[in-house]
């Protein structure tokens, strides 16, 4: 197999010949026609598995349809992750898969050291992708820096089980009452705990299920 009967653009194709992916990975595989029809992902996905491109790819595929029927830049998409290390690599792997659509696409990562107050103009700037710790998109929530309650497509929780383990499950269901009544969401664990399945009953209403 390749990437090919996807149906992705052909801007999102050159990025992952550019980036040597000759086949999709078996979670790719799996959820990206899936995502592409609609679906919410639930899958249980190591790192390196290739799960950042399978919720990525769907993702940016989504918001360049949008961008070329000429919508405005809006935030399309939170990627929820655990820590700052892995929103640097979530954030380097989104901004190579876009390579191509630049101009279309931004990406905003607010898991760095800056305070809420310093990153409020570059929210302000509407990035259609933003990758962030739970505490980050709560804390700008209830500051009025970033309001999706008619934006958001896509909700990504990723590194589920380890989101969970962080304690930061106060803040996501304090974040539900921020979030649109019906968005797309990508839920990915290493493991399926028992937390991992009540944050599923609140984010997740028909998933196609991936033990891979
Ligand atoms: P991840 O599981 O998303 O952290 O990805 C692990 C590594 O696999 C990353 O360095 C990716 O660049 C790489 N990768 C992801 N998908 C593919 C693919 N289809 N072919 C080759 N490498 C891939």
């Amino acid at each position: 197999g390749s990437f090919e009967p996807f149906g992705l653009d052909t801007r999102l194709l050159r990025a992952v010949a550019r980036m040597n992916f000759s086949k999709p990975t078996l979670v790719q595989a799996t959820a990206i026609p899936l995502a592409l029809e609609g679906k919410d992902i639930l899958a249980k996905a190591r790192t390196g598995s290739g799960k950042t491109a399978a919720y990525s790819l769907p993702i940016l595929q989504g918001i360049l349809t949008k961008k070329d029927n000429g919508e405005p830049s809006r935030v399309r998409s939170i990627i929820l992750v655990p820590t700052r290390e892995l929103a640097e690599q979530v954030t380097g792997h989104i901004e190579a898969l876009a390579e191509y659509c630049t101009k279309e696409i931004k990406v905003l990562n607010l898991a760095g050291a800056a305070s809420i107050q310093q990153q409020q103009p570059m929210l302000a700037e509407n990035p259609d992708i933003v990758i962030a710790t739970p505490s980050k998109v709560i804390s700008h929530m209830e500051a009025k820096n970033l309001d999706v309650r008619e934006t958001l497509d896509t909700l990504v929780i990723d590194e589920a089980d380890l989101i969970l383990s962080y304690g930061y499950d106060e803040d996501l269901r304090r974040m539900l009452g921020f979030l649109p009544k019906i968005f797309q969401t990508f839920l990915m664990s290493a493991t399926f705990t028992k937390d991992v399945d009540n944050l599923k009953q609140l984010v997740v209403r028909n998933p196609a299920v991936l033990k891979l």
